[in-house]
């Protein structure tokens, strides 16, 4: 058995026998692994107030010869979503990251940029402040893990985009010219293409004073969340709830 103490973000949790659960966990150390927590639902002490999904804390867990989950011994809370106010979109965009992370992270492997990001996107995401930290959620992660295609230039072409709007299609790679846009494709405004490409640059904090709507890179976001969903071959319902409130 190996003994793991590391920070971690707990993505999901689901009911198993009586009061065990079984834990969906994005550690530091091994990246996403899954366990069940013993008695979590009676042990205020081994686990209290750190199952909600999106909480930091600090993880003890074993590693268990042979076996595919791991036995989660004990939680602490470092910050709690549940600190905060929460609203209708805030609890929206908490489920959003929880479920992107437990569908695009492979088990087992540790992706210290996306922990990072992740615990910069959860410190920005207050209520009335969720637009801005989706869209770089979004963007980051999906640079990340490699599927974000070039947003300067069309997939087709290779002419620049600078100053043009561009188009995407759900079942298509890439971003294409108004010239090789294919039918039924949806526009990516200049607009949202110049964000995509100062959110690259830029750390969170530098865009944490601007005004958002929830129309500032609505766009960008429907773009991001298709393809996620196009690598993955899985639909996002947390990102049809966020499209139902206007994002
Ligand atoms: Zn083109």
């Amino acid at each position: 058995m190996i003994l793991h103490e590391s920070e971690a973000i707990v993505l999901r949790t689901w009911p198993l026998r009586e009061s065990d659960l079984l834990v969906s966990l994005l550690t530091r150390d091994l990246g996403k692994v899954r366990g069940v927590a013993k008695a979590a639902l009676k042990s205020r002490k081994r686990f209290g107030g750190a199952l909600e999904p999106m909480t930091y804390v600090h993880a003890t867990y074993a590693e268990r010869p042979r076996q595919e989950l791991v036995r989660m011994d004990h939680f602490e809370a470092i910050a709690s979503p549940l600190a905060h106010p929460i609203d209708y979109l805030r609890a929206a965009t908490l489920a959003y990251y929880a479920e992107v992370l437990e569908n695009v992270l492979p088990d087992h492997d540790p992706q210290d940029a996306i922990f990072r990001l992740t615990l910069a996107v959860l410190e920005q995401s207050r209520v009335d402040h969720c637009w801005m930290p989706l869209t770089y959620f979004s963007l980051w992660v999906t640079r990340l893990i490699g599927w974000l295609p070039e947003t300067d230039r069309c997939t087709d072409c290779g002419q620049s985009l600078a100053g043009e709007a561009a188009y995407f299609h759900a079942l298509a790679d890439g971003l294409s010219c108004a010239r090789h846009k294919k039918p039924n494709s949806s526009m990516l405004g200049r607009d949202s293409l110049e964000l995509a490409q100062r959110m690259s640059r830029d750390p969170i904090r530098a865009m944490s004073g601007e005004p958002w709507t929830r129309q500032s890179g609505q766009d960008l976001r429907r773009f991001l969340v298709r393809t996620l969903e196009r690598h993955t071959e899985r639909r996002l319902n947390s990102a049809d709830a966020l499209s139902r409130l206007g994002g």
